[in-house]
């Protein structure tokens, strides 16, 4: 598409988005003079639903009504609540129902996955993860590693972009799998880093690390809700993800874990256990000798969040309610292209602002990482100042992510004319 950079434009845009409407089913937070901000972070923190707080007080009412025989009773029996939301979330992954599990946090998931799918032999012991992975995915590999008796050095080979790139090669990834071959136990890669927005090749990395036996993961906590995926097809052995981002569950909402069907029967594979992955059968009996339920269920170690997984049905809905991943994949690529190429025409140099996601939009989502040499908390304080919410990353690094669920193209040419107002106070001040 040639994008304008006019206000007309964009509403012309938006006219024709078939998923305009959805903006309404969310809570868009007031800036600072009372209108309605420029949210640009829902890579960080998802919108409400509008839906969100009346799924919650369901549960609510059903405790105050029901009290422990909600567990069993009601419209939506606490027992099996669990149940009813593997289908829509693993629509969300390309998986089967089976695969899929929403339980926990993301960082509880990522160890309870680890400890199937990184058992260290004396020979085979490396992890291999991206350089400047997500702080949270670095200590649990870390410990993860100590819990084995090894060394964080020696284990945990980290990918590094070639000297003056920002993102990393798909070629060097494999490269560097293959290299390893044998010693290399697990590869754990974010779906998209965090940073940097990009979207690494899954496919090609799960082939990879397969073809030297090692076990493949991936955090999809960018990744969920932001781009299609396909982890069955892939055959990615495990994976797990927050919802609290592109998901609009909520602050610290429960999570999502996936391991691979092939796995499904196989009870032996070593894991933490919990009496709620146990075999719902048996649960209630209260017998000693654990036996897990059949796939990713068979993870689960608590009775259910309820009300933090009522949020999470109710976003999902609105999810399925848009049309998927595919519909919404198709406007995220338009809004994204159109901020980028509001960003572009603002004339600053590479020594100025450098956009690091990469431009190619397969290898990217909604998020543009914006490297700002000079001035870059100026420029973040400057976009707050006025409402617009992105955030930043040290040491100089402003994420911008527009959301298809909510976000207009409307948004994104008021960020551009927010951009360009800073821009023209650059070149002032230079001259
Ligand atoms: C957001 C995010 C986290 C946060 O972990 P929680 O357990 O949800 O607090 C972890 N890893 C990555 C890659 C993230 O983007």
């Amino acid at each position: 598409m040639t994008f304008e950079p006019t206000l007309a434009f964009a509403r012309q845009l938006d006219a024709q988005d078939p998923l305009h409407k959805f903006r309404q089913q969310f809570h868009i937070p007031p800036g600072p003079a009372g209108q309605e901000s420029l949210y640009f972070c829902g890579n960080s923190l998802g919108l409400q639903p509008r839906t969100a707080r009346a799924a919650a007080e369901q549960q609510f009412t059903n405790w105050q009504n029901l009290a422990v025989e909600g567990h069993f009773r009601g419209d939506s029996p606490w027992m099996n609540f669990h149940e009813a939301l593997a289908a829509p979330a693993a629509r969300i992954v390309g998986a089967k129902p089976v695969e899929v599990v929403v339980m926990n946090n993301l960082t509880t998931n990522l160890h309870l996955l680890l400890v199937s799918f990184y058992q260290p032999t004396a020979t085979r012991y490396k992890v291999l993860m991206e350089g400047g992975a997500f702080p949270s995915d670095q200590y649990a590999l870390e410990s993860q590693v100590k819990l084995h008796g090894r060394q964080p050095d020696d284990a945990i080979v980290e990918l590094t972009p070639r000297s003056g790139e920002h993102t990393l090669r798909t070629e060097d990834i494999v490269a560097k799998i293959e290299e390893l071959g044998d010693s290399l136990a697990t590869v754990i890669m974010g779906g998209i880093n965090y940073y940097t927005g990009q979207v690494y090749d899954m496919a090609a990395i799960t082939r990879a690390g397969h073809a030297v036996g090692a076990k493949v993961g991936f955090d999809l906590a960018h990744a969920a809700g932001n781009i299609p995926l396909h982890l069955h097809e892939w055959n990615v052995d495990f994976a797990c993800w927050c919802t609290y981002k592109y998901l609009n569950s909520g602050p610290g909402g429960v999570a999502g874990a996936f391991v691979h069907e092939r796995y499904a029967e196989q009870p032996e594979l070593l894991r933490l256990a919990g009496w709620w992955g146990h075999d719902e059968e048996e649960r209630f009996k209260m017998r000693k000798g654990f036996r897990p339920m059949r796939g990713a269920a068979g993870w689960q170690l608590s009775n259910s969040a309820i009300l933090t997984m009522a949020v999470h049905q109710a976003a999902l809905e609105v999810h399925e309610a848009a049309g998927g991943m595919e519909v919404l994949r198709r406007k995220s690529e338009l809004l994204t292209g159109y901020l980028e190429f509001l960003i572009t025409r603002l004339g600053l140099s590479a020594s100025q602002l450098e956009i690091i996601t990469p431009a190619d939009p397969t290898q990217r989502g909604c998020q543009l990482s914006l490297l700002v040499h000079q001035n870059g908390r100026d420029l973040f304080e400057h976009l707050l100042a006025v409402g617009v919410i992105g955030d930043w990353r040290e040491p100089n690094v402003i994420r911008l992510a527009p959301v298809p669920l909510y976000n207009t193209f409307e948004d994104v040419y008021r960020v551009g004319e927010v951009l360009a107002e800073w821009a023209s106070r650059q070149q002032v001040v230079q001259a």
